[in-house]
């Protein structure tokens, strides 16, 4: 088995090495990371300029760092690695919940591996002004994987984990809240500008990602690639009603 291993934060995070130490207990295992951070560049790809890589071993693993983003480190990747079984993304300095996922460069290095017909496992965790603790997240890692890797079913999931794990839960994407917000600042010339932040959400709704996180559960939510809201179509292409 095959695990190419990409994130978000760049190659030398210390969650990627993280991720790939555990990785390595069930397959054998490749880095294709950014050479910078490219956090909250979501799915966006390089096509406008051509891409390289460089060899940069990273411990004991063979790794290549891109300068490109998550997504093109995944196109890349498979592209010089034949027969990748299966991308994991991260392990992301931060967590990537609920509509978090639309900006998330760690989501979209797994999403980039469903579209091209493998599987991607993303992984967050919170940070809380310091490194988190990999040491105590890396049993619930290694179990997340067990049960994932058995599941070849799911193309894409989307995993954070708490920074004290308690259990494992299965979970739904909140997308009730937008954590979202333009914060105005001055700059030292006492010109205007603008800080695009995230604050925290205060409701959450049982059931979520957010509402496992919180509770110390490590969140595991199964996704998809179809956006089309289903719902809407069928109501949108049945015949009017008679009246
Ligand atoms: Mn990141």
């Amino acid at each position: 088995m095959r695990i190419l291993i990409a994130n978000d934060d760049g190659i030398y995070s210390p969650g990627l090495l993280a991720l790939a130490q555990v990785a390595k207990e069930f397959a054998e295992v490749r880095i294709y990371a950014p050479d910078v951070e490219q956090s909250s560049m979501g799915h966006a790809i390089t096509h406008s300029r051509p891409l390289s890589l460089r060899p940069t071993p990273i411990g004991s693993f063979e790794a290549y760092r891109v300068n490109g983003t998550p997504a093109d480190c995944v196109a890349l990747g498979v592209h010089m690695w034949e027969k990748v079984d299966l991308v994991l993304s991260g392990i992301n300095l931060g967590p990537n919940l609920g509509n978090a996922m639309w900006h998330s460069g760690t989501l979209a290095a797994a999403k980039q591996a469903a579209l091209l017909g493998l599987r991607g496992i993303a992984f967050s965790t919170p940070t809380q002004g310091s490194e988190p603790d990999f040491a105590r997240l890396r049993p619930y890692v290694t179990r997340v994987l067990e049960m994932l890797i058995a599941e070849p079913s799911l193309c894409l999931v989307n995993v954070n984990l708490p920074p004290e794990p308690s259990g494992i839960c299965w979970a739904h994407q909140s997308v009730r809240h937008y954590d979202g917000r333009v914060v105005p600042g001055q700059d030292p010339m006492g010109r205007q500008h603008f800080w695009l932040t995230v604050v925290p959400v205060e409701e959450v709704e049982e059931g979520t990602d957010r509402w496992a996180v919180e509770r110390g559960l490590v969140s595991m939510t199964p996704l998809r690639l179809d956006l089309t809201d289903a719902e809407a179509l069928n109501r949108l292409r049945a015949p009017p009603a008679s009246r």
